[in-house]
């Protein structure tokens, strides 16, 4: 079987991405420092440990596999933590990145697939975000990001090294068979918290300003079924596989929801209100992302059928309820 290595292999959408290629008959194999990641979400593949700032550990791997492909997930991503110390995320993201793609190039492993985020487009209120859209990040996390989006193209120029690029909107769900979720710690994510919060695993949700300049005053997002976007990532590697070209596209699915109206989904799916409190602002956040692309459905045949606020509440619920991860 062809041979994928997947950084991040050991969080929430690398570990839905193992399943999915395994499922596509590839070996996904986890190369993930476990800072964030859980062993436990490891189910699909072999598994090493490494960091992505290890030249040597990174060599090892990719001799000891030849992977045909990359699958690059591992990042820090927590856009508050990004302000508070931008410095670990030009050092885990950037200087982390360079040192896998250096890696690959030595290896002869020439196709990256990349999770790259809608942050890189920063604060453009009532600007359709298609791909073409400038970028202006306003956090070290987004910044972080385009930067890597900018090497994989310099790499290309260089050494030939293909990739496909998708900036994600705000990932959600779980898997539907339950066997893998989403569970960060700490927890940042609005979906998670408000899980939590609805099943008294903490006192309220935070709402984080209500006075931004939308219908009802909360933030907007575009929220995508982690099924649905790791279905994306299996046909960028066919992209690549098929000799396409390097590509950017947008996973999201052009329909923002505001943080009110997703804390009313929760309460239609479970049946119980979260309990709220109303907050300030977060730094680093943007009034509204919302993808503005269907380049992905057109060009990729791409279809988001799962990402529906209602199934991403209940798989996410689903996951919830029956337990998480042991380090
Ligand atoms: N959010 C919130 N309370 C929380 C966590 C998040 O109001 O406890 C809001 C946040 O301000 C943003 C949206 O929910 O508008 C989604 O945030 P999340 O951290 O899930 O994803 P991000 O958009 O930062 O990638």
């Amino acid at each position: 079987m062809t041979n994928i290595l997947v950084t991040g292999g050991a969080g929430y959408i690398g570990s839905h991405a193992c399943k999915a290629l395994l499922a596509a008959g590839y070996t996904p194999v986890t190369y993930d420092n476990l800072g964030i990641g859980w062993r436990d979400a490891v189910k699909f593949g072999p598994f090493e440990q490494g960091d992505l700032t290890d030249r040597e550990r990174l060599d090892q791997v990719f001799a000891a596999y030849q992977p045909a492909a990359v699958m690059h997930f591992a990042a820090l991503s927590q856009v508050g933590d990004s302000i508070r110390s931008p410095e670990t995320y030009w050092h885990n993201n950037v200087a982390g990145s360079l040192t896998l793609l250096q890696a690959a190039v030595h290896a002869g492993c020439l196709d990256v697939v990349f999770s790259s985020t809608c942050a890189t487009y920063g604060d453009q209120d009532n600007v359709v975000l298609d791909e073409n859209c400038a970028q202006h990040p306003i956090n070290a996390y987004g910044a972080s990001k385009r930067a890597i989006e900018d090497m994989l193209r310099d790499f290309e120029g260089a050494y030939g090294l293909r990739h496909v690029i998708f900036r994600y909107f705000n990932v959600a769900g779980a898997d539907p068979d339950g066997e893998i979720g989403e569970f960060h710690r700490p927890e940042t994510h609005l979906i998670p918290l408000m899980l939590d919060a609805i099943d008294g695993k903490r006192d309220a949700l935070t709402i984080f300003g209500t006075d931004w300049d939308t219908p009802d005053g909360t933030c907007i997002r575009d929220y995508v079924h982690v099924m649905d976007l790791v279905d994306a990532h299996l046909l960028g590697l066919k992209w690549l596989e098929r000799d396409k070209g390097s590509r950017i596209f947008n996973l999201g699915t052009g329909t923002g929801f505001s943080v009110r109206e997703v804390i009313d989904h929760a309460g239609a799916v479970t049946g119980r209100e979260a309990p709220v409190i109303e907050g300030p602002r977060r730094p680093g956040d943007c009034t509204r992302l919302v993808s503005g692309s269907t380049c992905a459905e057109a060009e990729l045949g791409w279809t988001p059928h799962r990402s529906t606020l209602r199934q991403m509440i209940a798989d996410a619920w689903r996951w919830h309820q029956s337990g998480h991860y042991e380090r």
